[in-house]
């Protein structure tokens, strides 16, 4: 679908690094170009406040793993970070208790179900499944250190901002609109209580989880961000040791098969790379040992993933060989 798009577009083999940056200017400022005036999906509006986004606006950054930055467009505007926020916590929860934990219990198969199913979970003996659909990531958020829920808050806050290498903070309108209207991740987190795989309160589980998805962050934030987990785990700004390289590279894994949702098969069929999307149309995508791009732009699909993203990442990834599975002949490349 979105290789239809890009097959005019010469497919680079993923060899070592991001290309020199002339050539990722040109090539950003392109797949900015081309999709400006598409106007394609539906900007969410089951959190209230998300329906006020421009559907216009559209950005896009690239940090590589050596710090460079390059961005286009809206690259500057804040919007909630969402569910591109699972991504992370996963990360530091794994930082905490360890790879075999997670696989046992929170899981790492995708559901094939849209983010917010109570069936994946009625269906698998009561398993969340994995921390990239609301169940697992409730779960996961539980699991974050903290004696108290407000201490949990607070190293999610610091945890998060560690990858983005700057402070970011809670947007509160997001979250109270969200908080409003949040009976489904309510009826989640009780039913996790049901099976037993929350040992706190859910009403407070979901409490810092909605926190956590109204974190204000820009395009360039989640290029930061995502350029941590393809640099080993270390931030290439600050050059901080977030979390282990083998936590990096078990985020990223889980990441390609749970990134976007029901669509994540398609997604890596198509664009080869390790992604997360969220519903403020924020999106994610990571070229392990290169770098990452962020982008933003509202309207969304109708399994909540931002259109313009999409389409930008099919194009990018082809045209700056990051697609992970893009190899060209030894021979060939001899002679
Ligand atoms: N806070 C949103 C929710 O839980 C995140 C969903 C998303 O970004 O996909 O409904």
């Amino acid at each position: 679908m979105f290789e239809a798009d890009v097959q005019n577009v010469t497919q680079q083999a993923a060899t070592g690094a991001v290309p020199a940056g002339n050539r990722v200017r040109e090539v950003i400022s392109e797949a900015h170009q081309r999709y400006a005036e598409h106007t394609d999906g539906q900007v969410a509006d089951y959190i209230p406040i998300l329906a006020h986004a421009d559907p216009n606006w559209y950005g896009i950054s690239l940090v590589d793993v050596s710090g460079k930055s390059f961005s286009v467009g809206d690259s500057q505007i804040e919007f909630s970070i969402q569910s591109i926020s699972k991504a992370f916590i996963f990360a530091l929860v794994c930082q905490e208790l360890g790879h075999e934990v997670m696989h046992q219990r929170i899981g790492v198969n995708n559901t094939g179900l849209p983010f917010n199913s109570v069936m994946a979970m009625e269906l698998n003996d009561g398993s969340p499944m994995n921390s990239m659909v609301n169940a697992g990531a409730l779960a996961t958020s539980a699991l974050i250190p903290g004696r108290t829920t407000a201490e949990q808050w607070e190293n999610i806050r610091i945890g998060l901002s560690r990858f983005a290498g700057r402070s970011l903070e809670l947007d509160g309108e997001v979250y109270q609109s969200e908080m409003k209207t949040n009976f489904r991740n309510k009826a989640i987190a009780r039913l996790l209580e049901s099976y037993a795989r929350i040992d706190i309160d859910p009403l407070e589980v979901v409490d810092i989880y909605t926190r956590q998805c109204s974190l204000r962050v820009t395009s360039t934030d989640l290029a930061v961000m995502g350029a941590t987990l393809a640099d080993g785990g270390v931030n290439p700004l600050t050059g901080e040791q977030v979390v282990g390289s083998e936590v990096a590279r078990d985020t990223l894994a889980l990441l390609a098969s749970c990134g976007l949702y029901e669509r994540s098969g398609e997604w890596l069929f198509e664009i080869g790379l390790p992604a997360k999307s969220g519903v403020s149309g924020g999106m994610v995508a990571i070229a392990p040992g290169k770098g990452a791009l962020g982008l933003y732009s509202p309207p969304l699909d109708s399994a909540g993933n931002s259109v313009r993203s999409q389409r930008a990442c099919a194009y990018l990834s082809r045209a700056l060989g990051l697609n992970l599975f893009a190899s060209s002949a030894y021979q060939s490349a001899k002679g």
